[in-house]
């Protein structure tokens, strides 16, 4: 069945949160971010609720204010730490990839960051759990997510090698920083039926997808991309 057309000028589909009074004006304005929207599904981006929830979402509060203006820009952006923030592209390929059109229970976010990854998965998902190894960021991370009324966050600074045990197991985990190879723990805290995305690798990177079924793992590939390492460690 062909995916519904995207109906751009309706209004946001979660009245409950008051997000008009953080819409922004000029190049952060509704109009902006339409544009992006529009961007994305040219680029093959197909899921009408993750097209939905990023028009709705103000990434520009989610940068620097000098950076405001480049935030509807389809591209990564520095966030401090030499971090940065996705680019909304590879936001929507891996939110996509891990929903398969199915409602999510419990994701497992790792590498907070900005906090704009976990934004969208909130607003997917009933719970969101979300890992940071850069204390001050995530700090940051939290303070516009508690701005924009989504508090079905958990935050936890750790290495989100070993995912998070306690809250486990997950319909999702979405891993926004690259290890050398696959870090076996986040399989183990899938759910069947649940999915895993990441990159992997130094130089190259490729972008990994993963499904737990009842007889194994299937592995697919979605493209080359350009993340951050997952670093060892935490830092606060
Ligand atoms: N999802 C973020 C993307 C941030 S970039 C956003 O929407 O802005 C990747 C993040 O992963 C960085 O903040 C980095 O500090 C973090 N990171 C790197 N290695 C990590 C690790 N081992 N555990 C947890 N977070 C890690």
């Amino acid at each position: 069945m062909a995916e519904p057309a995207l109906d751009l000028t309706q209004k946001p589909i979660y009245p409950t949160i008051e997000f008009e009074q953080f819409q922004g004006v000029g190049l952060s304005s509704q109009r902006t971010r339409d544009r992006l929207i529009s961007r994305l599904m040219t680029l093959g981006v197909h899921d009408a609720e993750v097209l939905k929830v990023m028009r709705v979402v103000p990434r520009h509060l989610f940068v620097d204010e000098a950076m405001a203006g480049q935030s509807y820009e389809d591209t990564a952006l520095p966030v401090g730490y030499g971090q940065t923030i996705s680019q909304p592209w590879v936001v929507a390929i891996m939110t996509s990839w891990i929903r398969a059109g199915r409602p999510l229970h419990k994701v497992l976010d790792i590498g907070t960051g900005s906090g704009y990854q976990a934004a969208i998965l909130s607003l997917l998902a009933d719970q969101v759990f979300s890992v940071e190894r850069i204390a001050p960021l995530q700090i940051r991370a939290q303070q516009v997510l508690k701005k924009l009324g989504l508090n079905n966050i958990e935050f936890d600074i750790s290495d989100g090698h070993w995912g998070w045990q306690q809250k486990a197991p997950f319909d999702a985990i979405l891993c926004a920083a690259a290890p050398d190879k696959l870090p076996e723990s986040l399989l183990e805290q899938l759910n069947e039926g649940g999915r895993l995305v990441l990159p992997i690798g130094k130089e190259v990177q490729v972008l990994k997808g993963y499904e737990k079924t009842s007889t194994g793992v299937k592995e697919s590939f979605l493209g080359e991309v350009m993340f951050v390492p997952l670093k060892t460690g935490v830092e606060v």
